[in-house]
């Protein structure tokens, strides 16, 4: 019998394993393939979901051999294993990028203070509304971050089944608040940071905001 609180691996791997097959994400994407969420090794349901509108693009610069052959694998066998093993690789990366060993933006300017002292990365995740990068850094298109949405998050959410959502960028929050009330969704929908400099008032007030008696 499956632990109650602890996601289906193997559902998972096969959600990311559609990522990476999935035609329409890996024509958008800059780089190729297309990138999943992951999820941390001590995630459990009820837990805390990070969620950002799209990987960032950098001048179209891949992945290193490293995390593209954990992606190859993937793709081929899409075993829970080779899901957990690009998931600690990129979990590991957002704290300390491989190119140049600094914590992502995202994650040392949002992500990580909003969250500080609530959960550890490894009992995080992390997803995106559209899972492929966009050339410059465009503004995903309405129909693309609709298919990222129905197509990708909704059945990643399903699993997850999160309490909290700490969104990022406007996109992001339309996201949650859609599949929130299509799915009835028990995640919150207002702990989220807009604009593309999150603000410490609004990161202090969600790490508050986690912090505090559920209420729900
Ligand atoms: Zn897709």
């Amino acid at each position: 019998m499956k632990e109650e609180g602890i996601p289906d691996w193997g559902r998972l791997a096969e959600l990311a394993g559609a990522i990476l097959t999935c035609a329409e994400c890996e024509r958008w994407s800059s780089t190729k393939p297309p990138e999943p969420f992951w999820v941390g090794s001590d995630y459990r349901r009820g837990g805390v979901v990070l969620l950002a509108r799209n990987p960032a693009d950098k001048g179209g610069r891949p992945l290193p051999p490293e995390a593209q052959e954990l992606l190859d694998l993937l793709r081929d066998s899409g075993t829970a294993e080779d899901f957990r093993a690009w998931a600690d690789w990129r979990r590991r990366d957002v704290q300390s990028r491989w190119s140049d060993g600094k914590p992502w933006d995202q994650w040392a300017g949002a992500f990580g203070p909003a969250t500080r002292g609530v959960a550890s990365p490894n009992e995080l995740a992390w997803l995106n509304v559209l899972p492929a990068r966009t050339a410059g850094d465009s503004r995903p298109r309405g129909y693309q971050l609709r298919h990222g949405r129905d197509e990708h998050l909704r059945p990643v959410l399903l699993e997850l089944r999160p309490n909290d959502i700490v969104w990022r960028y406007e996109h992001a929050r339309q996201a949650v608040v859609h599949l929130k009330q299509e799915l009835g969704g028990a995640w919150r929908t207002d702990l989220g940071m807009k604009g593309r400099r999150a603000k410490e008032a609004d990161r202090d007030s969600i790490n508050v905001e986690l912090r505090g008696p559920r209420t729900r």
